[in-house]
């Protein structure tokens, strides 16, 4: 059975560049490994993450997030059974603020800033859908 997860967290304070690098090649490499796809979101000190894969494999991979100090306040907004992947290609895209996502944000948020803790799930899922079709990708497959 297919499930998708979509969390949002508060990104620690003295997380630096080299952090986020080091946390999408663990991703590439145990997402590979686990059969788990989807899409890491990082803007306004806030992470949104969208987990697709077997239920254990997604149930497993969150609670090991949920658990890293690299960031906070980690709450589910989504978790559904799914017939399809959505982001069956990417072992984890990433995709960071940038102005040619920011009517993307303003679209779907209730605030001029992004905040998905204040969001829908069906407006959660819509803004990751576009912004993995709109953004400028800064890791491959
Ligand atoms: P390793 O990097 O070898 O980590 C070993 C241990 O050290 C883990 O407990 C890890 O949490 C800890 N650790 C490593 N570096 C640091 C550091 N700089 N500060 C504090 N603790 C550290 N993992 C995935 O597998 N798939 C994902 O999609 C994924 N997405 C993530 C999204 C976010 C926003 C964050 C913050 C983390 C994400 N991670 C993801 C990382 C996850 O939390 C675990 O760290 C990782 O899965 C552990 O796998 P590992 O043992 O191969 O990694």
């Amino acid at each position: 059975m297919l499930v998708r997860l979509i969390y949002a967290s508060r990104v620690h304070p003295d997380l630096t560049p080299s952090d986020i690098d080091h946390i999408l090649a663990r991703s590439h490499a145990n997402n590979a490994r686990d059969g788990v796809t989807g899409a890491l979101c990082y803007t306004g000190g806030v992470f949104l993450q969208c987990l697709e894969g077997g239920r254990r494999a997604v149930n497993e991979v969150y609670h090991r997030i949920a658990g890293d100090p690299r960031h906070t306040d980690p709450a589910i907004l989504s978790f559904s059974q799914i017939v399809a992947r959505e982001f069956g290609d990417w072992a984890m895209g990433y995709v960071a603020h940038t102005a040619d996502n920011r009517a993307l944000f303003l679209k779907y948020c209730p605030l001029p800033q992004f905040d998905p803790y204040t969001m829908s799930a069906a407006s959660v899922e819509a803004l990751l859908q576009e912004l993995m079709g709109v953004a400028r990708w800064r890791t491959a497959r």
